[in-house]
């Protein structure tokens, strides 16, 4: 199976082309960057911190399109729109971790996974995807009167905030609360913002150093405490998945699907 990386000069795809010459089956198809990245012409396993592979990085998606079987997208909500527009309609599938999507942005990318599989999931790590599956069910099971607060850290460049995953574990304990998120999301608070309003789920964001990404969801009660949380270490853990996600999607039908569906959670 061939492996396009699309962004693959970012922290996330140099993880990724490393992940995919490390596994086993798999052929790097190539890389592409923003016309203006100054890492365009370096060596794809050079970027990947591995040994040379003469494939250098390009800016030439509809080639590499052309030559993957399934693409993987870590970059800008704006960036993966346009780049799935290129991909839809070709037979190829599209792996997307990218995070920040404006509701109307998520729409089109699920309106474009009608025409091509596309995989999207807000964290990509085994861990993230368990721990949804059990915030859900500890928020199903806990009544109103327990609050829930989800505090996530990452490294000084991250650009969105809540974090992607922090708002997908935000859809996990409003799920198992029978609610939507959107209408009991309080997203951030300053200044003289009143008392809790029961049923909320809070948000706290930090940012700092080279944290590749620390959430921990808090279910308070009166004088007891639910603490679940993950902490990733490194990003390897993420690009693992996308590869993992990448030989799962290659061939499905058109559709938008999610990290579930290839852990079978
Ligand atoms: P980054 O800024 O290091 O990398 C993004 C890369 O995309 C950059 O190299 C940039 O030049 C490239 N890019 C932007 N526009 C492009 C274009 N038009 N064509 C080609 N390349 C383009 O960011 P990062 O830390 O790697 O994170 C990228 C995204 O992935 C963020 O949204 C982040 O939140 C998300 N992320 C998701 C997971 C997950 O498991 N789903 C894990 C980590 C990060």
């Amino acid at each position: 199976m061939k492996v396009g990386i699309i962004g693959c000069a970012g922290r996330m795809g140099r993880s990724n082309l490393a992940a995919v010459l490390d596994a086993p089956g798999l052929v790097l198809a190539g890389g592409v960057e923003r016309p203006d990245h100054p890492a365009l012409g370096q060596d794809l396993g050079l970027l990947a911190g591995r040994d040379a592979v003469g494939q250098p990085a390009s800016a030439d998606l509809a080639a590499l399109v052309a030559a993957a079987d399934v693409l993987i997208e870590f970059s800008s909500p704006e960036a993966t729109l346009t780049h799935l527009q290129v991909v839809a309609g070709t037979g190829k599938a599209q792996v997307v971790g990218t995070t920040g999507f404006s509701q109307a942005q998520f729409a089109e990318l699920a309106r474009l996974a009608g025409t091509c599989p596309v995989l999207w999931a807000a964290n990509m790590s085994l861990g993230v995807n368990l721990l949804l599956g059990l915030v859900e069910r500890v928020a199903a099971t806990l009544g109103d009167d327990w609050d829930i607060e989800i505090l996530e850290m990452h490294h000084r460049s991250k650009v969105d905030a809540p974090s992607g995953t922090a708002l997908a574990l935000g859809r996990a304990a409003a799920a198992g609360r029978e609610v939507q998120l959107d209408e009991v999301a309080v997203r951030s608070r300053d200044g003289i913002t009143g008392a809790r309003q029961p049923g909320t789920i809070g948000f706290a964001t930090l940012r700092g150093g080279d944290v590749v990404g620390e959430h921990v969801v808090l279910f308070t009660g009166d004088a007891e405490r639910i603490e679940l949380g993950h902490r990733a270490t490194d990003r390897r853990i993420f690009a693992h998945g996308a590869v993992r996600a990448a030989r799962w999607l290659a061939g499905r039908p058109p559709g938008l699907y999610g990290m579930r569906d290839v852990l079978g959670l």
